[in-house]
């Protein structure tokens, strides 16, 4: 799923109690795509070659590295766990990482980064639909922004 998806479905997931909050659930919602893409992305800006996403053929290994570590339900569901101990319910935003790699399971295929979601142990992968598969990018989309426009109609009490 593209990244700014995934930050509105974690901040409208985790984050509605306050804009603030609303911030930090889309930063973990987004993150472990920034966090695996996001300095392959700059650098490619910069060299002017721009961004039709990552090529598999062209992509350091260092990204597959970042990528099993931000889509991996065992860590982010761990550092979810050490958080709530440490912050309680203030640290609910984070769950906005692990709500990212479920959603990213059924849109990725096999053939281009399946979600690595029981990393580091061995992960029986899903092949999915791809994202980039234009009903389901729409769909995704459309569902959104039902729920953005219905939550700034009714607010917080009747939607979700
Ligand atoms: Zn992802």
């Amino acid at each position: 799923m593209d990244t700014i998806s995934h930050g509105l479905w974690g901040g409208m997931a985790f984050g509605r109690k306050n804009k603030r909050l609303f911030i930090v659930a889309f930063l973990f919602g987004a993150g472990p795509d920034v966090v695996a893409f996001g300095w392959e992305f700059v650098r490619r800006i910069l060299a002017g070659s721009g961004w039709h996403g990552p090529m598999v053929e062209s992509i350091n290994s260092y990204i597959f590295s970042l990528y099993n570590i931000t889509h991996s339900l065992v860590i982010s569901v761990a550092i979810l766990l050490c958080g709530l101990i440490v912050f309680k319910s203030k640290a609910l935003p984070f769950a906005a990482w692990p709500l990212h790699i479920l959603f990213d399971i059924p849109v990725h295929s096999t053939r281009f980064f399946p979600t690595p979601y029981l990393w580091p142990f061995a992960t029986p992968f899903f092949d999915g639909i791809p994202w980039v598969t234009p009903w389901v990018f729409f769909l995704n989309w459309a569902a959104l922004i039902v729920l953005l426009v219905a939550w700034k109609v009714f607010g917080n009490k009747k939607v979700l």
